[in-house]
């Protein structure tokens, strides 16, 4: 503090200390832990992606400020995967935009979007940087839970009536995240086009983060917002290589959307990174142009790490929800006799060397989180089982 007292963090983020990524990561390294907690994967993705930054790397292609919107040859396959995969027509030019990660590309379209005292709607439990951009954009943050439901398979829903009622005079944009952090959640197409009426109704913009777009098991499927009438000119789609790929460290994302959208995410995003990972740029528009057994391999990969992770969680007693995608399992803790997932998992390394990520970290209702703790499944089989051992020691 200066001697007027004043904190150096201002207030905007005051409420925001450490990310629990950095907390519970420091303290897998400090204790020695199995790190179920951040998600990343603990093996690298395909090699012939890793050689196509080196060749870049090697040849000189990127080293230099890349242009502001993301090299020609990312921005191509970026639409190419858009209309190849959901049919969506993209121009590379006018309606891509690179960003350094999904994370700039959040922070760049709500810096963008919203006028102080503007209302995002989020879905609850929010991924963490929602709502440290909101506020630092000056926007209010207004919540609508995901609540567990137990009829065939335990999973959290969207409550539509809820999400009607949130939306008021102030209301400017929906934050949509499916597949969902921490939950697993993958919205249905049902729930995609309430969720588009009600943007056209009220006249909303939607940002949606569909960064584990790839990441979805058994008959769930993916299903981008912006195909839904009336989207494409309200909706600013979000997405990254580092779930897709596993290079969560290259931090390539990008942003796809309407020129007139694109044009006002670039503008904040270009006083931000202004650009980024420059040969990292040209690897992964090698890497979306990878055949579909790719795409098809990595699903699988991950659906069996899940089913390892959730049927060893649930026999070591806890409740599992069962994720339709993404990279986490959230489970319920009052079973083992617990209640509150913070204390239970800053005690977890010590009792069992295995750490995890309490969801009441992304709550605003903090009560409505605080059984639930998310466990990780991107990492290898060994792992996976060494920790699910771990974990049947609790009970007993
Ligand atoms: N959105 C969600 C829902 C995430 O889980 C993450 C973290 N991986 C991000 C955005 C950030 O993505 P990136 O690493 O590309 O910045
Ligand atoms: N998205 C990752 C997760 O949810 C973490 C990314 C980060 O550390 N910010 O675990």
């Amino acid at each position: 503090m200066t001697s007027s007292a004043r904190p150096f963090l201002n207030r905007r983020l005051a409420e925001f200390g450490t990310t629990i990524f950095a907390e519970m990561s420091a303290l897998a390294l400090s204790t020695g832990s199995i790190n179920l907690g951040q998600g990343f994967p603990d093996t690298d993705g395909p090699e012939q992606v890793r050689e196509a930054a080196v060749r870049a790397l090697r040849d000189g292609r990127g080293n230099q400020y890349p242009p502001g919107p993301g090299v020609p040859e990312l921005r191509t396959a970026i639409a190419e995967h858009q209309r190849r995969r959901y049919g969506l027509g993209c121009n590379p030019d006018t309606e891509v935009l690179v960003t350094a990660g999904a994370t700039e590309a959040i922070a760049a379209a709500l810096l963008a979007l919203l006028e102080p005292g503007d209302e995002v709607i989020a879905l609850e439990p929010y991924y963490d940087s929602y709502a440290a951009c909101i506020a630092m954009a000056g926007g209010v943050r207004v919540p609508v839970t995901l609540r567990p439901h137990h009829d065939g398979g335990a999973s959290f829903r969207l409550d539509l009536d809820e999400l009607r009622d949130a939306v008021t005079e102030r209301t400017r944009l929906l934050l949509i995240n499916t597949p969902h952090n921490p939950t697993g959640t993958v919205l249905t197409r049902e729930e995609l086009a309430a969720i588009a009426e009600l943007a056209v109704e009220r006249d909303l913009l939607v940002v949606t983060d569909e960064v584990y777009e790839h990441l979805v098991f058994d008959d769930a499927e993916h299903v981008p917002l912006a195909t839904f009438p009336g989207m494409r000119e309200r909706t600013v789609t979000i997405s990254s290589a580092g779930k897709t790929f596993s290079f969560t460290g290259w931090k390539v994302g990008w942003v796809t959307a309407a020129p007139g959208l694109v044009t006002a995410v670039r503008s904040a995003k270009q006083f931000l990174t202004y650009v980024s990972s420059g040969p990292f740029q040209y690897a992964v528009a090698e890497a979306l142009a990878l055949p579909d057994t790719y795409f098809e391999a990595l699903r699988a990969e991950l659906r069996a790490k899940r089913d390892l992770l959730a049927t060893g969680l649930a026999e070591a007693g806890f409740a599992v929800f069962r994720p339709a995608g993404t990279y986490f399992v959230t489970t319920d803790i009052r079973p083992l006799g617990e209640s509150d997932g913070l204390a239970f998992c800053r005690a977890l390394p010590e009792r069992a060397g295995v750490v995890a990520i309490p969801n009441t970290v992304f709550y605003d209702h903090r009560e409505s989180g605080a059984p639930f703790v998310r466990f990780a499944f991107c990492k290898r089989t060994e792992v996976l089982e060494e920790a699910v051992r771990r974990l049947k020691s609790l009970a007993g």
